[in-house]
């Protein structure tokens, strides 16, 4: 008898070590992270580099209170990070989660307002469907009505707007107009943000929105005067193959707050974050001039420099240029897989966040076979494979689909590898 609380009451394998693309079980079973778990483990399992950075800072200085102390290491860190990102002149203020970090933005892009003398605006626009945390903050922000349901009584819904999904037959610009509508419902005088995934993560399978839908967004923010907030927890840190996942297309674009988390520290250490605009920052400082906000272990030196330790191989490795490379080859090889197993719907993504859409061949609908993701992502595991399967219903639509998103760090031959595993699960499935 274990006395875990597991997730839930299916069976879970007991890792035991990890290497590269490849985690082993207690029985010697090896898998080929195909997901890097949940889009965490972006540069690759095993890194000493990273476990030294972490042991000297635990011996030099493992914690200090925020509420008393900076750290060298945070300073540092806030400072590579931004430079990173290209986002001159913007504060880092760090936790522990990505549901923690979104929480944290949505109180900040309130007391923003508060601060400039809007205390009546409170509501965040997001979008169905999107997740943005477990946390009841983050969960209410989030349009997944599966995660949402048994906890619905808890949360506020008039302060969630809704914005419609990305649709790619528009143009992104065109997209992005949808958000007046949605302003203009909820009334703009008590909008204070609007937050979305610059591309999809759980809830749809890596959809990503045409050129010009971020610039856009901004400019509609910016003429309301609310906020633009970018979640880059699953699609930050270069894996869709840009520093700054709001400037995938290239748009001139800043988000006033951006969300950042997972592959920050690449499941090193529980690190995640906001960087906020300059701006942001000083109105709230120059307002009551405190954040009212904070967590205990809130910018833990330990994780920080698992953080910078990280940062160093992304830079170093080029790992961005490669999440694109590898990206591509993984999504050809994805293209050439849909052509032999109509169960595949549609693949889509961009770097190294990638989807496959599953669906009922005959109706071409991916509501009507819930569970074939489950089933596929079940027997790849079988063979050796690791997925991140969605099949969440979002307001009554079933979606149907896997996540792919192995660490940057991938080689072109353990690509191929993962195709092939994939091409055999969709066979056997
Ligand atoms: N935001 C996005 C886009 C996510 O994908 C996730 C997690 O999957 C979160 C926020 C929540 O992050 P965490 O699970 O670290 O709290």
């Amino acid at each position: 008898m274990s006395n875990v609380f597991y997730r839930s009451r299916k069976s879970y394998p007991v890792a035991v070590r990890a290497e590269g693309v490849y985690l082993w079980d207690d029985t010697g079973k090896r898998s080929l992270d195909g997901s890097s778990g949940a889009l965490v483990a972006n540069v690759g399992h095993g890194r000493a580099g990273v476990a030294r950075a972490m042991a000297a800072q635990a011996e030099r200085l493992a914690f200090v209170h925020g509420s008393q102390y900076s750290s060298d290491v945070l300073e540092t860190y806030a400072a590579r990070l931004a430079a990173f990102l290209n986002l001159p002149g913007a504060r880092f203020w760090a936790v522990s989660g990505g549901s923690e970090a979104n929480e944290s933005a949505i109180k900040l892009a309130r007391q923003y307002h508060v601060e400039r003398g809007e205390p009546e605006r409170f509501k965040v626009i997001t979008r169905v469907p999107s997740y943005h945390g477990a946390s009841l903050g983050a969960l209410a922000a989030s349009g997944m009505g599966a995660r949402r349901e048994l906890y619905a009584p808890l949360m506020r819904e008039d302060a969630w707007p809704k914005m419609p999904k990305p649709d790619p037959s528009l143009t992104g610009e065109q997209d992005a107009d949808r958000l007046r509508a949605v302003l203009e419902a909820a009334g703009p005088e008590s909008v204070a943000a609007f937050m979305c995934e610059p591309v999809v993560g759980a809830s749809d399978a890596a959809l990503v929105p045409n050129a010009g839908y971020h610039a856009r967004v901004a400019e509609i923010c910016r003429e309301f005067g609310v906020l633009f907030i970018s979640d880059e927890v699953m699609a930050g840190m270069g894996r869709c193959g840009v520093p700054l996942t709001a400037r995938l297309h290239g748009e001139a674009v800043t988000p006033d707050i951006v969300v950042l988390g997972k592959g920050l520290a690449a499941g090193y250490a529980p690190l995640a974050g906001l960087m906020a605009q300059g701006r942001v920052y000083d109105t709230v400082m120059g307002g009551s001039g405190a954040f009212k906000h904070g967590f205990t272990y809130a910018g833990h030196p330990v994780s920080v420099a698992a953080g910078l330790a990280v940062l160093d191989i992304v830079e170093g490795e080029g790992l961005v240029a490669a999440a694109r490379d590898r990206g591509a080859q993984l999504l050809a090889g994805l293209e050439a897989l849909k052509a032999r197993h109509p169960q595949v719907l549609a693949v889509r993504g961009t770097g190294l966040l990638l989807g496959v859409v599953l669906g009922d061949p005959a109706t071409g609908q991916s509501d009507v076979t819930p569970g074939r993701a489950e089933r596929v992502a079940a027997r790849a595991r079988e063979l050796g494979l690791l997925t991140y399967p969605g099949s969440g219903s979002v307001d009554g639509v079933r979606g149907d689909h896997l996540l792919l998103g192995p660490p940057l760090s991938i080689t072109p031959a353990e690509v191929d590898e993962l195709l092939g595993l994939l091409d055999q699960a969709l066979t056997d499935a």
